[in-house]
């Protein structure tokens, strides 16, 4: 049975107090409501990371995640943050390749691939992100950008390797902008990406990756999303910064 995580993306918001203060709520609200099999995943500002890694030990329902790392161990890459640093502050996720990494920072899909591996090399679960833009699914290539993202970015992998990611399906015209996809256009694309999978590598393969869908899920929208045979959760941007909010939604799997 693959896991169902409901992640949330803090993005660039947040001072060190405000960050602690969220997550003190969520932790609280996590023990006390979540009572199914799922794992609510908190992705914050590096800044933030030792500090709640260490208000989450002992709850086993709730994981830590960074939003990007660098591709290199260590070394002269002044401003930039390892996969051993972010290991190091307990964190055990780390999101590659968000659209806004891939849109405001060049990311492309042969750097993550390599972010990838130094990632998996130092323990981390990456939630791997893919999607197409508006342009590209006007233009009717949202399933051709979608396989080269995998086929450029982690189908490099062995398989072993391949069942420590999270995939997350973000279409880049839902990410906040209030436009999420119904859920036929979501599970559309998710059953596409795990048959994608099962071709490369094989069918149980396939059935045990987690599939993550991101862009303007929110408490109203997440049952129906969720309840898609090939959704196995969210990755979640704007309502993850309301506690209620990130509960509800985490609280589908309940
Ligand atoms: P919103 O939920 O704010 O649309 O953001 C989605 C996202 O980018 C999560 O990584």
């Amino acid at each position: 049975m693959r896991k169902k995580i409901v992640a949330g993306n803090w993005k660039m918001n947040l001072d060190y107090n405000e960050g602690i203060s969220l997550f003190s709520e969520i932790v609280n609200m996590v023990n006390d409501e979540i009572t199914g099999s799922q794992t609510a995943v908190v992705c914050s500002p590096f800044i933030h990371l030792y500090s709640i890694a260490q208000l989450a030990k002992g709850y086993s329902k709730i994981g830590i995640g960074a939003q990007n790392c660098h591709q290199a161990e260590s070394g002269a890459y002044t401003g930039e943050t390892s996969a051993k640093q972010v290991k190091s502050t307990g964190a055990d996720y780390v999101i590659l390749g968000h659209s806004e990494r891939r849109q405001y920072f060049g990311e492309n899909n042969e750097l993550l691939a390599a972010k990838t591996d130094t990632a998996l090399k130092n323990g981390l679960t990456p939630i791997f992100c893919i999607g197409e833009t508006l342009d590209e699914r006007e233009g009717n290539q949202h399933f051709d950008v979608i396989k080269t993202q995998l086929q450029e970015g982690v189908f490099h992998l062995s398989a072993e390797d391949f069942g420590k990611l999270v995939v997350a399906y973000e279409p880049v015209w839902a990410i906040g902008t209030g436009k999420t996809a119904t859920s036929e256009q979501a599970q559309e694309i998710h059953a596409f990406i795990r048959k994608e999978i099962a071709d490369k590598y094989n069918q149980q393969v396939a059935d045990d990756t987690t599939i993550l869908y991101g862009g303007s899920c929110n408490p109203k929208n997440a049952p129906e999303l969720f309840a898609q045979a090939d959704i196995d959760g969210g990755l979640i941007g704007g309502a993850s910064l309301k506690s209620r909010d990130f509960l509800d939604i985490v609280k589908v799997f309940n």
